[in-house]
């Protein structure tokens, strides 16, 4: 027999397109004949059992929602094995044959985990930080690059008035891919990610230099949220510039905004394949596995070698940003 009930959680930081996954799922389960059980907070709800059954009709005009209705946690108690085995138990109990579950790479961890306990998974990537490595694009990353140059836009019409610096902020612990994107989009002067190391001197205050005596009257800096904290803060780095170029500089901190709003057409269409993908390959025995989308072409991939995969910053976009930034 396949599977009859499926799981669905939304787990780690939210992204814009979860609600659209979510909606993709539940409906490609609906014309397959599979019951959902919508999971609340992510794993914590699946440890507690707080789940309820989810319709077509319960996630009508979901795909433009931001957020995601089936709300996200982080569950500690989850990255313990008692956790992952008192989830397992829930799911027994409940009659849950497998899970889908739309995450990060921590949340796939967590399903890796479970499927040791004969719970099977699939992974949908959603996260603004774009760094799951067996796909191009993860779900929330395209419409949180575009929240941000939105900002960023209207950050350069006050600096270039006053004559100012701006530097912005933006998320990223680990990854860059947000920064880079958003830096090349904007015409950031500076690009700041954790993935390179950069020389003060030569990458940020020489950079200014030649801007400036090409006439620049005002600078924008983009710093990954990794960088940052690496440095103290974004005002410390402001500090250390403004001590150098003798100009205002000004620190916007993005924050959870870059994580809002509806998703975009990208967002809310990789969202819709991606959910029903999960479902289709589940329905066809296919499990453990976590979701990719390539050149386009969408594909799923063992769930381990999915884990093990690394990706780092396309040095092609890298290169853009800098050969595009000397001005
Ligand atoms: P984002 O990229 O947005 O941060 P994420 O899925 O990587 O998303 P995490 O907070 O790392 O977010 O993970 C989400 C949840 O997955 C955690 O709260 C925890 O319950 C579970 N999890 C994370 N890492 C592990 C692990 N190594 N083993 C088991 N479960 C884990």
């Amino acid at each position: 027999m396949g599977v009859q009930r499926i799981g669905l959680l939304t787990s780690g930081g939210d992204a814009p397109g979860m609600n659209a996954a979510v909606r993709a799922v539940v409906r490609t389960a609906f014309v397959n004949g599979i019951e959902v059980l919508g999971i609340r907070r992510g794993y914590n709800g699946l440890i507690h059992g707080d789940v309820f059954e989810m319709e077509h009709k319960t996630v009508n005009g979901l795909t433009g929602r931001g957020g995601t209705i089936l709300y996200t946690a982080r569950s500690p108690e989850f990255a313990t094995d008692e956790g992952v085995q008192r989830a397992a138990k829930t799911c027994k109990f409940l009659g849950i044959d497998a899970i889908i579950c739309v995450g990060g790479d921590g949340t796939f961890r967590g399903a890796r985990d479970l499927s040791k306990y004969n719970i099977p998974a699939v992974g949908i990537p959603a996260t603004i930080d774009n760094d799951i490595a067996c796909t191009n694009y993860t779900i929330g990353f395209d419409t949180a690059c575009n929240t941000a140059i939105d900002a960023i836009d209207k950050l350069r019409d006050t600096m270039q008035s006053h004559e100012r610096c701006s530097l912005v902020e933006v998320m990223g612990r680990n990854a860059g891919h947000l920064a880079a994107y958003v830096g090349i989009a904007v015409g950031a002067n500076v690009i700041l990610v954790p993935e390179r190391p950069y020389d003060f001197h030569n990458d940020v205050i020489e950079k200014m230099r030649r801007s400036r005596i090409h006439g620049h009257n005002h600078f924008i800096v983009i710093v990954a949220e990794g960088v940052a904290e690496k440095e103290g803060d974004s005002h410390q780095i402001a500090r250390n510039i403004a001590d150098e170029i003798g100009l205002d500089v000004r620190v916007t901190i993005l924050g959870h905004i870059q994580r809002g709003g509806q998703p975009n057409a990208r967002d809310r269409v990789t969202a819709s394949r991606m959910g029903r993908h999960a479902v289709e390959i589940l329905r066809d025995g296919k499990i453990n596995r976590v979701i990719g989308i390539q050149d386009g072409v969408l594909q799923d991939f063992d769930i381990d070698e999915a884990l093990l995969m690394e990706k780092d910053l396309q040095e092609t976009m890298y290169d853009t940003a800098r050969i595009l930034s000397l001005s």
